[in-house]
């Protein structure tokens, strides 16, 4: 088998693929920037500091280890006519079979100033400096006493958001008496344009998140649309200004830019479009997985979510070797088995295969659906590494 395959973006789909060709002892070149595969789900836990970073990484070695050859640079391009995806450092790389898993970057809606004064939560290095951006806020406030570096405000009350503030409630009042700060005085808000948070999950559970976070102490502003960002001041529609020492957007999500720089039928929202089997329309040599894709099921496009990334992982790895070896290949069918939100770490809600999941049940559950991902990752191999291993951020 002499056909070069290069697998570009170590999420959840580039890794899943990865193992499954790894496991066949099949050769392949894998692209990521960082030589460690995060856990975005729990990206919101590292922010708040719940754990080290170490428990939100593996390393990727530790997944790809016979076939398959680890290459740490940034994609800056993909060549579609001569078949070469370009990097950063090692410049052009050539393949036969190409496995675009890039995830996604944030979507900004053209808000002015909001790419430029927020903060975002996308990797385990955001995550950090969410972490010591609010901490030195709280210092700040030690020296000069000014209410403003104590108010928090997070933009988009989808999953990300809605988390993120979970883990920001939990975290903060104990800095706060450490630092001899009145947790009352810390001043949470969370701002949705849409009139509620959560929109994939019932009116029951949305109601349930809206009070558990509210009986944490966040202030929940829904219908309110962000029109303006400037320095530590959010401007939203009708006048309002808030001023605040730190900003996060976590509001939407869009394919990387790469896919629509390469040429690629894309959506709105810049993802590539693909046939059932995962195959871009465009380019028989191209799979796309993740959130990088434009899949669709009974007319209607997938979500962009882990849990269909995970799946499509091995369904990319299995087409590409049928192309190869002229077989048959699998068309991809999702299955939903529901969403998890972390309301901190006692407290959740979610839908589990239709059936509505509240309180510490809901978050043990969303904990455990990382034991599972790395169970089907690796094995019990993988389940069972202990966290000693340092991943250092670059
Ligand atoms: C806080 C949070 C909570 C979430 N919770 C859930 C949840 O509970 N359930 C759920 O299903 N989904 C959840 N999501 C969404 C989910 O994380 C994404 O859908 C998922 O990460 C997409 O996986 P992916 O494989 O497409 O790409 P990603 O996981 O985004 O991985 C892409 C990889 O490509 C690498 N990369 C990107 N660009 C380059 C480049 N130019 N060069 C080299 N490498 C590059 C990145 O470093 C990364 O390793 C959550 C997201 C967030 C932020």
């Amino acid at each position: 088998m002499t056909d070069r395959i290069v697998i570009i973006g170590a999420g959840y789909a580039g890794m899943m693929a990865a193992a499954a060709l790894d496991r066949e002892g099949v050769p392949f070149k894998l692209v990521n920037r960082h030589p460690y595969h995060y856990f975005t789900t729990l990206l919101h836990e590292a922010a708040g500091g719940r754990g080290a970073p170490a428990d939100y990484a593996v390393p990727i070695q530790e997944v790809v280890r016979r076939s398959g050859e680890l290459v740490i640079d940034e994609v800056t391009g993909i060549d579609r006519a001569s078949r070469t995806v370009r990097t950063a450092q090692q410049g052009e790389l050539p393949y036969d079979w190409l496995i675009i898993t890039l995830g996604w970057v944030p979507e900004y809606f053209g808000i002015p100033g909001m790419r430029e004064h927020s903060l975002v939560l996308t990797n385990l290095e955001t995550a950090r400096d969410i972490r010591a951006h609010i901490e030195s806020q709280l210092h700040q406030y030690l020296d000069d006493g000014d209410a403003r570096h104590l108010r928090i405000l997070v933009g988009g009350g989808g999953l990300t958001g809605v988390e993120l503030m979970g883990e920001l409630l939990d975290w903060l009042p104990g800095v706060c008496h450490t630092l001899g700060i009145s947790p009352a005085l810390l001043d949470l808000q969370l701002i949705e344009a849409m009139p509620q948070i959560l929109p994939q999950l019932s009116g029951a559970l949305r109601q349930e998140a809206v009070q558990v976070l509210s009986d944490k102490g966040a202030t929940l502003r829904t219908s309110m649309k962000i029109v303006k960002v400037e320095a530590g001041k959010l401007h939203v529609e009708g006048g309002e200004v808030i001023e605040a020492g730190t900003i996060i957007w976590t509001g939407g999500v869009r394919a990387n830019p790469l896919l629509e720089a390469a040429g690629f039928t894309c959506d709105r929202r810049g993802r590539a479009k693909v046939n059932e089997y995962l195959q871009s329309v465009d380019d028989e040599h191209v799979f796309i997985g993740g959130d990088a894709a434009w899949a669709e099921e009974n007319g209607r496009p997938l979500p962009p979510t882990a849990q269909a990334a995970t799946q499509m992982g091995p369904v990319l790895a299995h087409n590409v070797l049928a192309r190869m070896l002229g077989k048959p290949m699998q068309p991809f069918h999702y299955h939903n088995r529901g969403t998890l939100a972390s309301l901190g770490a006692d407290r959740g809600v979610g839908d589990m295969m239709g059936i509505g999941v509240r309180g510490a049940a809901a978050a043990l559950a969303k904990e455990a659906s990382k034991v599972k991902y790395l169970l089907e990752l690796g094995g019990l191999r993988l389940t069972a590494r202990k966290t000693k291993e340092i991943v250092t951020l670059a």
